[in-house]
Formats: C-alpha cells, sequence, structure tokens
C-alpha cells in the first residue's frame, strides 16, 4: 500500500511571498526517496487557529504523517509546537534539561556575536522553545530551536506530526533525526517501494505525446505519468510500485521508438549532462555574452567542481567591449550590427582564443522590451558554439518578456553545448 504524507508550511513570510518556500519541494522530494506520497502541500501564516484547520484537513485525508516547517523560534509568533501539542491531544511543559542545553547553545551564540540581551527576555525565550508536548520526541537543535516528534495521545488515531524548524539549512540537518525516531519509522513501516523515472523530451510538444500516452494507454497500467513543459524541454516523470515495472519498460521503449529524435536524457538534467560531458572528456568552456549578461556563465559555474572546466566568461555589452577584450573585428560590428550571426560567431571565437579553452560560446541579442526594429524584432538572438573542428550557430527569434528572452537564449546554449558534446537532437 502507498503511504502518505502531507507538509504544512508555516510563515507569513512565505504565505506573502516575501520568501519563497524551499522546505515545501525538498521535504517532498526527501519523501519521495524514502517511497513516501506526498498529496498536498499547504502554506499558512503565523496563525495558531490556521495551523489546527492544515493539520486537521490533513489528518483527514488519512495520511500517516505530518511535517511542519517554521514557527519553533523564541519569540511570540512561533506557535507551531504548542499548537501541534494541542491538535494531538499531548499539552505541553518546560524540559528542563532541554532548557539548560538550548540556554547554553543561545549563550555561545550570543558570546561569538557580541550581543547583549535582556537577560530576563532570553530565559523567557529559551523557556517557550523548551515546552515539549507530553510523550514527544525531541529532535536535538541544529540552530538553537529542537524540532518534534509528536504522535497522537494514547488511544487517538491520526498522523504522527514531525515538528522542524524554518530556515532551510536547520530543517535539512534535522531531517535524518526526525527519520530515525521511533514513532516516525512505526508511522512509515510496511510502506511499499515507489518508484519513479524520468525521461526528458527536447522539442516535443506536450499535445503530441498525449496522443502517444493514449494509444498506448491499456499498455501503461500502474503508471502514475505525469509531464511538464518547461523552456522547450518536456519532462516526463512517471512513478510507480515495483509490480508496475513491466509497464514502465513498455512505456520506455514507446518513448525510445517514437521519440528517437528529441529524447536526449533518461534520467539526467540538461545541466548534469553538460558537466559530465565536460568532466570526461577534459574539455574546458569560456563565454562571451551580451544580451544574457553572464547568465550562462553562472549557469555553468552553478555546481560545485565546475572549476575544471570553466575558464572564465565575458560580460561584452558595449561594442567596445566586444572589441577590446574579445577581438571581434570593428568592421565587422560596422558592417553586420552588434546582433547578427557574424558577431556571434567572433564571441565564440573570441572567447576560445582569449581564454585558451577547448570550446567558446558567443551570445548577442535583443531581450527588449525596446530596442527591436523591423529586421530585428525584440527577441533576435544569435548564439555560436564554436569547439575544435567545429562551429554551431543558431538564429533564434524567441517570443517573452526580457528574463524569458534571456533564460530561454541560456537553456538554447546550453542545449548547442550538450549537441556539440554528447550528440543527440539538434538544439
Ligand atoms: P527562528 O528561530 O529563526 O524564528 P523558526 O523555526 O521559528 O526559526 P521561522 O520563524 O518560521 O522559523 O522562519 C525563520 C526564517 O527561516 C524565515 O524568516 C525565513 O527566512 C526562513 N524560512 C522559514 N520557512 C521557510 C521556507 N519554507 N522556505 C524558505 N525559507 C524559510
Ligand atoms: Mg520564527
Amino acid at each position: 500500500m502507498v503511504t502518505r504524507a502531507g507538509i504544512v508550511v508555516t510563515g507569513t513570510e512565505v504565505l506573502t511571498g516575501r520568501v519563497s518556500d524551499r522546505n515545501g519541494p525538498w521535504l517532498a522530494e526527501q519523501l519521495r526517496l524514502l517511497g513516501v506520497d506526498v498529496g498536498h502541500v499547504v502554506v499558512v501564516g503565523d496563525r495558531p487557529a490556521d495551523l489546527s484547520a492544515a493539520l486537521a484537513f490533513l489528518a483527514g485525508t488519512g495520511v500517516a504523517v505530518v511535517i511542519t516547517s517554521g514557527g519553533l523560534g523564541p519569540t511570540a509568533d512561533d506557535l507551531t509546537a504548542e499548537v501541534v501539542g494541542e491538535f494531538q491531544g499531548r499539552p505541553s511543559s518546560v524540559d528542563p534539561a532541554l532548557e539548560q542545553r538550548i540556554a547554553a547553545v543561545v549563550e555561545g551564540l550570543m558570546a561569538r556575536r557580541g550581543w547583549r540581551t535582556d537577560a530576563e527576555a532570553t530565559a523567557a525565550g529559551v523557556r517557550k522553545q523548551a515546552r515539549v508536548p507530553e510523550g514527544a520526541t525531541v529532535l536535538e537543535p541544529v540552530g538553537t530551536a529542537p524540532g518534534l516528534v509528536v504522535p497522537p495521545a494514547e488511544g487517538r488515531s491520526g498522523p504522527v506530526v514531525l515538528v522542524l524548524p524554518g530556515p532551510p539549512a536547520e530543517l535539512q540537518g534535522m531531517w535524518p533525526a526526525a527519520v530515525a525516531a521511533d514513532a516516525t519509522r512505526g508511522a512509515l513501516a510496511g510502506r511499499a517501494e515507489l518508484r519513479q523515472e524520468v525521461v526528458r523530451l527536447w522539442g516535443t510538444l506536450e499535445a503530441q505525446l498525449a496522443v502517444t500516452l493514449r494509444e498506448h494507454e491499456h499498455d501503461l497500467a500502474g503508471l502514475e505519468i505525469t509531464t511538464c513543459l518547461r523552456e522547450g524541454e518536456l519532462e516526463i516523470v512517471t512513478r510507480f510500485p515495483p509490480d508496475a515495472q513491466p509497464a514502465y519498460d513498455r512505456l520506455s521503449a514507446v518513448l525510445a521508438a517514437d521519440y528517437a529524435d528529441t529524447l536526449f536524457s533518461t534520467g539526467p538534467t540538461l545541466d548534469d549532462l553538460v558537466a559530465g560531458a565536460f568532466a570526461e572528456r577534459g574539455l574546458t568552456v569560456a563565454t562571451a555574452e551580451s544580451c544574457t549578461g553572464g547568465l550562462l556563465a553562472a549557469r555553468l559555474t552553478e555546481r560545485p567542481g565546475s572549476s575544471a572546466w570553466v575558464l572564465g566568461g565575458v560580460t561584452a555589452y558595449a561594442n567596445s567591449a566586444k572589441e577590446q577584450l574579445l577581438d571581434v573585428p570593428a568592421d565587422v560590428l560596422a558592417e553586420h550590427g552588434a546582433v547578427s550571426p557574424e558577431v556571434a560567431i567572433a564571441l565564440a571565437d573570441g572567447a576560445r582564443a582569449r581564454f585558451g579553452a577547448d570550446v567558446g560560446v558567443g551570445i548577442t541579442g535583443i531581450a527588449g522590451p525596446g530596442g527591436g526594429t523591423e529586421d530585428k524584432p525584440v527577441g533576435t538572438v544569435h548564439l555560436c558554439v564554436a569547439g575544435p573542428g567545429r562551429r554551431e550557430s543558431r538564429a533564434l527569434v524567441l517570443p517573452g518578456s526580457r528574463s524569458t528572452v534571456r533564460e530561454r537564449s541560456v537553456t538554447r546554449a546550453m542545449h548547442l553545448l550538450r549537441a556539440l558534446l554528447l550528440g543527440g537532437p539538434p538544439a
């Protein structure tokens, strides 16, 4: 049987969008890795009644476990532990040993940072954080706030609630202990394995895939297939119990046969593939970017270890920068304009030569919203990837806002790199 969980993300700052939620998605992925299915992520503000309502709603969906994030601090708006205790029928009281441990952590923190605060107020905050619902398991603080595992009171049914702190690093640091707690293990015992496979297509429309899936519907029982189109990439995520593996193998074969010309990955992301190809082949790359302002260099250097293959990049916005830093000939700029295939090639060659890289990438375009002409409308972008013995250029007119045009240009450049290094569907 599939074991299900629910997540409550608390915090008025998350509800209002001042902080974007990093805990809900992270927890959902960790649960998936454990074979637990997440039906709902509920976001509530710092109001006890709303948190209680969210707990009641999730308990009503029959989940085995609920995870809360946030609201464990020392201030008056941090109410999660108290509310969860009440919801589970377990009144809270101060745990004196825990109070001492938290006080020691807080003292150390304040000494290191040179803070001085009112001793009484600090003690009150510590005492509040040391309140533990009767029968709950305490998870030792990663920051200052302890987490909790709170089962329903004796004789009651319902989910076990894991109470975790809001700061993502604290929540993530506490997760292993939360999963290892006896009550959590009890609630998750006997769960069935849930497998997940990902296939990525480049340049296939969702509607087209939908037709294929309908045609083979009778062969695909037991698979939960979700598709997501993002910047030209169609991601197909399939979840299934182990006994549906033969159905997945059939789907996999259908996709490989029908979409041979667009299937570029059976797992790794585009960025993983590009990084892996540079690392494995011992090649290096350098970038010369105009309209994307360094976004490609940022994307290439996002992962640790990228210094092994990224030599550097130049953001060459002005023509003078293109000429002086990347040796784009002045007459090429004058004759064809900065946004032209010729300049994209010169940028790629310039980056390659100046950095001494195996591969150079040039990007030049009009991201908008102004600056377009009849000949070169907003969204016109020229890309070039120059490698040993080979150059690939693309002339694009991309739809969307300034930020969309810039992001899509970078994604297209990543696909050009992927195709140059690994082959597969043309970018
Ligand atoms: P604290 O002791 O810091 O008050 P807490 O457990 O009470 O910890 P919150 O008050 O809910 O946690 O959040 C503290 C900070 O952690 C927030 O201001 C925010 O910066 C970050 N944070 C909280 N929840 C999230 C979330 N879901 N996604 C990203 N960041 C978050
Ligand atoms: Mg707080």
